[in-house]
């Protein structure tokens, strides 16, 4: 059976076509590559022993998207292509829309044209904002505080009207809490672009010798050490949640919202202690301001998809930081030393076993 990825080659996408592939489905990833390395799905092919379809091309190309669906019969689509920084969503909002509201849009006229109704969408715990409470289940209120939040929220709204007007297709929408860590082999992993945002990629380019040391943003937040309080996810346990909804819309229409986090918290010193013990490295760290938007603390309620979908995550923080360490000293410039190899193929749309 064959399933289209869409941005299969960035973070979470090529670990899912992992856990796909190692379930036997066939996998087709469609990705223009604008953060991530082609390298990624060589890796993914590595570490399964079985190959894959590459098209690199972009969601907003409805031409591209076209010839895609006539050449493979596709079942289903898992929707990961999208911008996703925060930050640069406020500065670039129209940006975030076109790219990530737009590119949906486009995916799904595709997919109707082509008699396609099944899809996995990569939402985000952000579509809560600042929770009314802890744990958040799914029917608690949403209200994004950023746009790239509320490209989210829009697209959740676009999926859930396009599946009223026609019920025939099955969508789930996944909303995920913080993933981190890396596959256990080490060979695909997180690879962000300059300095990291992020609190885990951050640590671990401390602990690399990179950066200096980490800021830990706020010590007076309404949580057990003042910082603020997170569920992190490891990777694989959310690739897993994946083929776990995919199978769940094989099997039935409608449109369901899912958690996928692990139900507890971590405060920024948890995941300091974490890394330090998984790496046998002390990270250096200083506390300075708040960072603007962050709220408090979040965690997911994950019994939803413990109940209807059969998952539940496995992995704690150590084997998270473990496996991120991993990465990190197995590739400390991520992908990049493989970047230049593939350069020459960048522009063309090109079939990736070929491109080999
Ligand atoms: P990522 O940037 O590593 O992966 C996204 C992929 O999509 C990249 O490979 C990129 O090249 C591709 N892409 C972007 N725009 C495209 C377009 N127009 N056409 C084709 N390809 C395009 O990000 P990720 O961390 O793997 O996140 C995957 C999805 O999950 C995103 O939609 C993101 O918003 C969502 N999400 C991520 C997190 C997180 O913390 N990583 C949390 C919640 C939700
Ligand atoms: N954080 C931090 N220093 C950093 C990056 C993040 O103290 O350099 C904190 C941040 O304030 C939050 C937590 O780490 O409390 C998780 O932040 P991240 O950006 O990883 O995820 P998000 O804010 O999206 O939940």
């Amino acid at each position: 059976m064959k399933i289209l990825v869409t941005g299969g080659a960035g973070y979470i996408g090529s670990h899912t076509c992992v856990e796909l592939l190692n379930a036997g489905y066939e996998i087709i990833v469609v990705d223009n590559l604008s953060n991530s390395k082609q390298e990624s799905l060589k890796r993914v092919r590595q570490i399964t022993g079985k190959s894959l379809s590459f098209y690199k091309a972009d969601i907003l190309d409805s031409t591209a998207l076209n010839e895609i669906f006539i050449e493979n019969k596709i079942e289903a689509v898992i929707h990961f292509a999208g911008f996703k920084a925060v930050g640069e969503s406020v500065n670039f909002p129209l940006a975030y829309y076109h790219n990530n509201v737009t590119g949906t849009m486009r995916l799904c006229e595709a997919m109707t044209k082509h008699g396609v109704k099944r899809m996995v969408f990569s939402s985000s715990a952000t579509v809560y904002g600042n929770p009314v409470s802890v744990p958040i289940s799914e029917d608690d209120p949403v209200g994004a505080t950023n746009p790239y939040g509320r490209t989210k929220q829009i697209i959740e709204n676009m999926l859930g009207d396009l599946q009223v007007s026609d019920p025939e297709w099955n969508v789930a929408l996944l909303r995920y809490f913080n993933p981190i860590g890396a596959h256990e082999s080490g060979l695909i992993g997180e690879d962000p672009n300059g300095i990291p945002n992020n609190l885990i990629p951050y640590i671990s380019q401390v602990a690399i010798g990179k950066l200096n040391e980490l800021k830990v943003f706020g010590k007076d937040y309404q949580t057990k050490d003042g910082t603020g309080v997170r569920d992190y996810i490891h990777v694989v346990d959310l690739a897993a949640g994946h083929v776990k909804a995919l199978e769940k819309l094989l099997g039935s229409t409608g449109i369901q919202t899912y958690n996928l986090g692990t139900g507890k918290g971590h405060s920024v010193l948890d995941m300091v202690g974490a890394f330090e013990k998984a790496a046998g490295k002390k990270i250096p760290c200083c506390f300075v301001e708040r960072r603007p938007g962050d709220i408090d603390i979040s965690y997911a309620n994950p019994a939803k998809a413990q109940r209807e979908l059969g998952w539940r995550a496995s992995k704690g923080i150590i084997e998270m930081c473990e496996d991120t360490w991993r990465w990190q000293s197995y590739n400390p410039e991520g992908y990049i030393t493989h970047k230049l190899h593939y350069i020459t193929s960048a522009n063309t749309v090109v079939n990736y076993e070929e491109s080999l």
